[in-house]
C-alpha cells in the first residue's frame, strides 16, 4: 500500500523555524537568510519523511505563520490597510498575521481564533466588499517544484475553499456565497499550475466537514466543488478532512462529486467507520484512511489498527495520519529523561511516520515480527495504578456532585460573612512576571540560588503586592501566583500521575510553542500546592485572600491524555486532586477559592448534537466534584478567559459557582443580555478592561462600563475586575489600570 501523511511540523527539531523567524523580525537575520534556514528545513522534514518509508510526501504544509493564512493570502483575500503598507509580500503577510507599527502606520493583526478541538491557533481571514479573489504568490507552486526538483515523490497540500469560507469573516455585504464563482476559479488556476510540477496528487484539506453541516452549507460545499471539479487540469484531487467525520456529506462525496480520493479520520470517533462499513466505498476511488492518530503522543496499537482496517470495504487504501502531524512534538527519542517504560510508549511525529511504514508492511504480510513487537509493547504497558484513587472514584454518588445549600442561601450567608461593599473588586490571579520574578526562577532551575533563597524571593514579592492591593483599596486580594510559570505545568509538576518531555513542544501559534504535560498514571495530590503562599498572603492582611486554583478541565485539556480510561476518567481524578487542594486551603482558613477554568469551552465537540453528551456531561460534574464538600460560607469563584459562552450559558449556571469571572471588555457585553435572558444565577465579575494591551483605561472610561452592566444587572449581583490575569502585562500600566478600576468603583458606589 502506499503510505502518506497529511502534514508535518514545520518548526523543526529544535524549534529552528521559531527561532529563525523571531531573529528576522528583530532583524538579526535578513529575508534571504530566513528564507534559506526555511528551505534547508523543508528538505530535511521530506528526507526524515522519504527515509522512514512514507510513500507520498506533502508541500505546502510547510508555513512561517498558519496554513489557513497561506490559503487566504494567496488567494489574495488581504484587506486593503495591510496592502497599503508597501510592504515585501512575507512583511505583509507578516503584517497581517502579527500587526504592523511604524512612524507613519498603525495596523492591528487580524484575530485569532482556535483551530477547531486543538490547542492550535489561525489568523481569521477578513473579506470585505472590496476583496478581489485572484492568485497572489506562487508560495504552493514554488514548495512543490521545490520537492520534486529534489527528487521526492510529492503531493501539494492546500487548504480547501469550503473551510476557508466558512472560518473566515465577512465584514461587508457580501457573504461566503458571493465568493463562490471566483474561488471556483482561482482554485482551477492553482491546480493548473500545481499540475505544471507533474505532480500526481493535490489534497485539498476541508476539516470543516467536520462541523454540522446545514442546507446551506451544503448549497456552498456542493457549488464550490462541483466548479473545482470541473477542470482537474490532469490532477487527481483528494479531500482530505479530520478531526471528525464526515456524516452530513458522505452521499455527496463519494457517489456524485468527482474526487479521486477522500481523506477520512478513523481515530477521532468512530462514526467514519460506520459509514464505510454502512454505505460501502466506491472502488473507483482512493481512500486515505488516517489510522494514525494526528493528536496524540502514544503509540500505534497495531492489532486494533489492523483489524479496523479489516473492516474496511474498499479496493484502493493510502494509510495515512488520521490529521495533520503538526499537533504532536518533533521526535521522542531525545527524551531519554523519561522512564523507559514511559519512553518507549510514546510515538511523536517522526515515530509516527515509521509507525506507517510498519502497518504497511504489516499488511503486505510476512512481518508477524513487527505485530508481535507491537503487541509485547502493549501488553507489558503499566500505566501506575493508584488504588486508593481506585476506590475513591468508586465510592462517588450524586451527593458528591450536589453543593448545598443552594446557591441563594450560600448567597445570603456570604455576604453576611464577608461583609464586603457593593461590587466588590478583585483581580484575576496573577501579577506581572517581571524579568526579575523570571530570573529568580531561571536561577533555581541553574542551581544558582537554594529553595529557600528562592521563596523568600517570591514571598517578598508577594509582600509587596498584598501592600499594593491595600493601598489602592481592591477589597478582595490575591497573592499574585509568583510561584507559577504556567497554570497547568505548576499544578501537574505538584500531581502524581503527570510526567513532563524536556524538548515536547507543539505549535501554538506563530512562532509560539507549548509543552503540554502528559497523563501517564492515576492521578492524586501528593502535598498541598498552593497552601503555602496562600497562607502566608493571608497572614499579611485582614481582608480575604483569594486562593487561586486551576481547574480539572483545563488540567486535563492542556495536557496528552491517557488513552486506556476515558477522559471522564480522567477528568475525575483530577477533580478530585483538585478537590483535596480546595479542603485544604479551606482548613487553612481561606474562605474565597477561585477555581479557573480558561479551556472549558474550547473542547466542545465539533458537532452540537455531540456537546452535552460527549463532553458538558462530565465536564460540568467534574467542576462541581471540585467543590461540592465546602462550607457554604466558603465562596467559590471561577474564571474564564472569554466571553463566547453565550450559548451554554445553562452549562456555566450549572457549574454552580458562586461568582464567575469573564472577558467582556472586548466584546460589547453582549454576553450579559445572554445571561439575563437566561436567567443567570452566578454572581458575575465581567472584566471592565482589556489586559490584553499595554492601554491604561481612564476612570471615566470604566466608569461608563460599569453603568452599562448596572443597567442590564442588579448591583448585588455584580463584582468589578479586569477581564484576565495580569502577568503577561508590565507593572507600571496595571497598577495604574488597577487604581482606576478602584476609583471608578468608589465613584459609581456614590451615585448608587
Ligand atoms: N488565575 C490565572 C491568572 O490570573 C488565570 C489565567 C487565565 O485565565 N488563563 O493568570
Ligand atoms: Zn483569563
Amino acid at each position: 500500500m502506499t503510505t502518506t501523511i497529511i502534514g508535518f511540523p514545520r518548526i523543526g527539531e529544535n524549534r529552528e523555524l521559531k527561532f529563525a523567524t523571531e531573529h528576522y523580525w528583530k532583524q538579526e537575520l535578513t529575508q534571504d537568510e530566513l528564507l534559506q534556514k526555511a528551505h534547508e528545513l523543508r528538505l530535511k522534514h521530506w528526507k526524515l519523511q522519504k527515509d522512514a518509508g512514507i510513500d507520498l510526501i506533502p508541500a505546502g504544509d510547510f508555513s512561517f505563520f498558519d496554513g489557513l493564512l497561506d490559503a487566504s493570502y494567496l488567494l489574495n483575500v488581504v484587506p486593503k490597510r495591510y496592502k497599503e503598507l508597501g510592504l515585501s509580500a512575507l512583511d505583509e503577510y507578516f503584517a497581517i498575521a502579527r500587526g504592523f507599527q511604524n512612524d507613519e502606520h498603525s495596523v492591528k493583526a487580524l484575530p485569532m481564533m482556535k483551530w477547531f478541538n486543538t490547542n492550535y491557533h489561525y489568523i481569521v481571514p477578513e473579506f470585505d466588499d472590496d476583496t478581489e479573489i485572484k492568485l497572489n504568490g506562487t508560495k504552493i507552486f514554488d514548495e512543490v517544484q521545490e520537492a520534486k526538483d529534489a527528487g521526492f515523490n510529492a503531493k501539494a497540500v492546500i487548504d480547501g475553499p469550503y473551510t476557508l469560507l466558512k472560518l473566515s469573516r465577512f465584514i461587508g455585504k457580501k457573504q461566503a456565497a458571493d465568493f463562490v464563482d471566483d474561488l471556483i476559479k482561482a482554485y482551477n488556476e492553482i491546480l493548473a499550475k500545481v499540475a505544471e510540477s507533474g505532480v500526481e496528487w493535490i489534497q485539498i484539506d476541508e476539516p470543516a466537514l467536520s462541523f454540522d453541516v446545514n442546507d446551506a452549507d451544503h448549497e456552498l460545499f456542493t457549488k464550490l466543488y462541483e466548479g473545482i471539479l470541473a477542470n482537474k487540469a490532469g490532477l487527481k484531487v483528494n479531500l482530505q478532512t479530520y478531526f471528525g467525520d464526515v456524516r452530513d456529506v458522505y452521499e455527496e462525496i463519494t457517489t456524485k462529486l468527482a474526487f479521486d480520493g477522500i481523506g477520512l479520520d478513523f481515530v477521532a470517533n468512530k462514526k467514519n467507520l460506520e459509514l464505510v462499513e454502512k454505505n460501502g466505498f466506491p472502488a473507483d476511488r482512493v481512500l486515505f484512511a488516517g489510522i494514525v492518530n494526528g493528536k496524540n503522543i502514544w503509540r500505534n496499537d497495531y492489532e486494533a489498527t489492523v483489524a479496523t482496517l479489516k473492516k474496511i470495504d474498499a479496493k484502493n487504501v493510502v494509510l495515512s495520519s488520521s490529521s495533520s502531524l503538526q499537533h504532536v512534538p518533533f521526535t521522542a527519542k531525545n527524551e531519554q529523561q523519561l522512564p523507559a517504560d514511559i519512553q518507549k510508549h510514546l510515538s511523536f511525529a517522526t515515530e509516527k511516520l515509521a509507525e506507517l511504514h510498519d502497518l504497511d508492511q504489516i499488511l503486505a504480510g510476512g512481518h508477524d515480527d513487527l505485530l508481535k513487537a507491537n503487541q509485547d509493547l502493549f501488553q507489558s504497558v503499566k500505566h501506575p495504578v493508584n488504588d486508593q484513587v481506585k476506590e475513591r472514584v468508586a465510592n462517588l454518588s450524586d451527593k458528591d456532585y450536589q453543593r448545598t445549600p443552594s446557591r441563594a442561601e450560600r448567597e445570603a450567608i456570604q455576604k453576611k460573612e464577608f461583609d464586603l461593599p457593593e461590587l466588590p473588586t478583585t483581580t484575576i490571579g496573577s501579577f506581572p512576571q517581571t524579568k526579575d520574578v523570571r530570573q529568580n526562577r531561571a536561577k533555581l532551575r541553574h542551581g544558582e540560588i537554594s529553595k529557600e533563597e528562592y521563596d523568600q524571593f517570591n514571598r517578598d514579592k508577594i509582600k509587596r503586592i498584598v501592600e499594593f492591593q491595600e493601598k489602592i483599596g481592591l477589597d478582595v486580594l490575591v497573592h499574585g501566583e509568583y510561584e507559577r510559570n504556567d497554570m497547568v505545568e505548576y499544578f501537574g509538576e505538584k500531581l502524581d500521575g503527570f510526567v513532563f518531555t524536556s524538548n515536547g513542544w507543539v505549535q501554538s501559534y506563530g512562532t509560539r510553542g507549548v509543552k503540554p504535560p502528559i497523563i501517564w498514571g492515576d492521578v492524586s495530590r501528593t502535598g498541598s500546592i498552593t497552601v503555602d503562599e496562600t497562607v502566608y498572603a493571608q497572614s499579611l492582611t485582614k481582608k480575604e485572600m483569594k486562593g487561586m486554583l486551576t481547574g480539572p478541565v483545563t488540567i486535563f485539556n492542556w495536557s496528552f491524555p491517557r488513552e486506556d480510561i476515558t477522559p471522564e476518567a480522567s477528568v475525575t481524578q483530577i477533580a478530585l486532586a483538585v478537590q483535596d487542594e480546595v479542603l485544604d486551603l479551606e482548613a487553612h482558613d481561606i474562605k474565597i477559592i477561585q477555581i479557573d477554568e480558561p479551556a472549558l469551552r474550547e473542547k466542545l465537540p465539533l458537532r452540537k448534537s455531540d456537546w452535552f453528551k460527549e463532553y458538558l456531561d462530565w465536564a460540568v460534574p467534574a467542576f462541581r466534584l471540585v467543590h461540592s464538600p465546602v462550607q457554604a460560607s466558603t465562596q467559590i469563584h471561577t474564571h474564564m478567559c472569554y466571553s463566547e459562552f453565550g450559548d451554554i450559558v445553562k452549562a456555566i449556571d450549572d457549574l454552580d459557582a458562586d461568582v464567575i469571572s469573564f472577558e467582556a471588555s472586548r466584546s460589547d457585553l453582549t454576553l450579559i443580555d445572554q445571561l439575563v435572558a437566561a436567567n443567570f444565577q452566578t454572581e458575575v465579575g465581567p472584566g471592565v478592561y482589556d489586559i490584553h494591551s499595554p492601554r491604561v483605561p481612564s476612570v471615566e472610561e470604566i466608569e461608563n462600563i460599569i453603568g452599562k452592566i448596572l443597567a442590564k444587572l442588579p448591583t448585588s449581583k455584580v463584582w468589578i475586575n479586569p477581564d484576565c490575569g495580569l502577568k503577561t502585562r508590565g507593572e507600571k500600566e496595571t497598577f495604574a489600570s488597577l487604581e482606576n478600576l478602584v476609583e471608578a468603583t468608589k465613584k459609581v458606589r456614590g451615585s448608587l
